[in-house]
This record gives structure tokens, C-alpha cells and sequence, in this order.
């Protein structure tokens, strides 16, 4: 696979405020550089035009995989996952009381945050520290 080239990588980073565009956590409280999503996974055709790039942490791209539909826990259906380019966050999630919970509000949001695991409890435990420095939730 070729690789993605600097510029465009860089697009990507700017373009996503160097925020997660699925769980938006900001590289700069998690320490780690994020990652280049395809979200159509090249193994099913998908391409490295920015159109079909975002930027992902490391929890939300690894969980995410070759995934591009998941199980909405409420119905049981099959829905398409969130898709950064397609949709808008705030339609599809919301932030719990306490702001360190995501909630998804559609099918789409409640399958997504299942499949990528964005409540995970390691996740949840840094969010409450961002909320006490009052760091988060993000707009
Ligand atoms: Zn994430």
C-alpha cells in the first residue's frame, strides 16, 4: 500500500484540529500522535483521498478496523458507522451530565460508540481528570 504522502497527512491533522473525529480526544491531553483513518477501509476499496481520511486515536482506529457497520445496541439493526465526512457529531452523539460519557443519540452514534469501545473505562478515567482541569468536553 502506498504510503500517505506528508502534505496530505498534515491536511488531515489541521483539517480534524488534531482532535479524534470520532471520540474527539485532542492529541495534546492524550500524549499521543493520531492516527490516519481510511474510513473506507482500503481492503474494501477504499481510497487515501482526503475525502475519505480522517484522523482517529489509537482506541478508536484500533477498534475500529476494517469495521463500516455495527449493531445499534437498542434495535439490533445493522447500521452504518459514524462517518467524519458524512455526518455531524453533535447529530449523532452528545456528551453525558458529567461530560465524560458519549452518548450516542441515533442509531448510527449508539453503534458507534459500542464498536469503537469510546467509553472505554481508560478513557473515561482521563476524561474526568480533563473535566476537573476544565479541558472538556470540547464544543
Ligand atoms: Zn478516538
Amino acid at each position: 500500500m502506498p504510503k500517505i504522502a506528508k502534505a496530505v497527512r498534515d491536511f488531515v491533522r489541521q483539517r480534524a484540529q488534531d482532535r479524534c473525529e470520532y471520540c474527539v480526544s485532542p492529541t495534546w491531553l492524550t500524549g499521543q500522535l493520531h492516527e490516519i483513518d481510511h474510513i473506507l477501509p482500503r481492503v474494501l476499496g477504499g481510497d487515501s483521498n482526503p475525502e475519505n481520511l480522517c484522523l482517529a486515536c489509537a482506541s478508536c482506529n484500533g477498534q475500529k478496523r476494517d469495521y463500516v457497520e455495527a449493531q445499534d445496541p437498542l434495535t439490533g439493526t445493522m447500521v452504518t458507522l459514524f462517518h467524519p465526512r458524512k455526518h455531524e457529531w453533535h447529530t449523532h452523539f452528545e456528551w453525558s451530565v458529567d461530560g465524560v460519557t458519549i452518548l450516542g443519540r441515533t442509531a448510527i452514534g449508539r453503534a458507534t460508540v459500542i464498536l469503537l469501545a469510546m467509553n472505554h473505562p481508560l478513557i473515561v478515567s482521563a476524561r474526568s481528570f480533563w473535566v476537573d482541569l476544565g479541558v472538556h468536553p470540547p464544543d
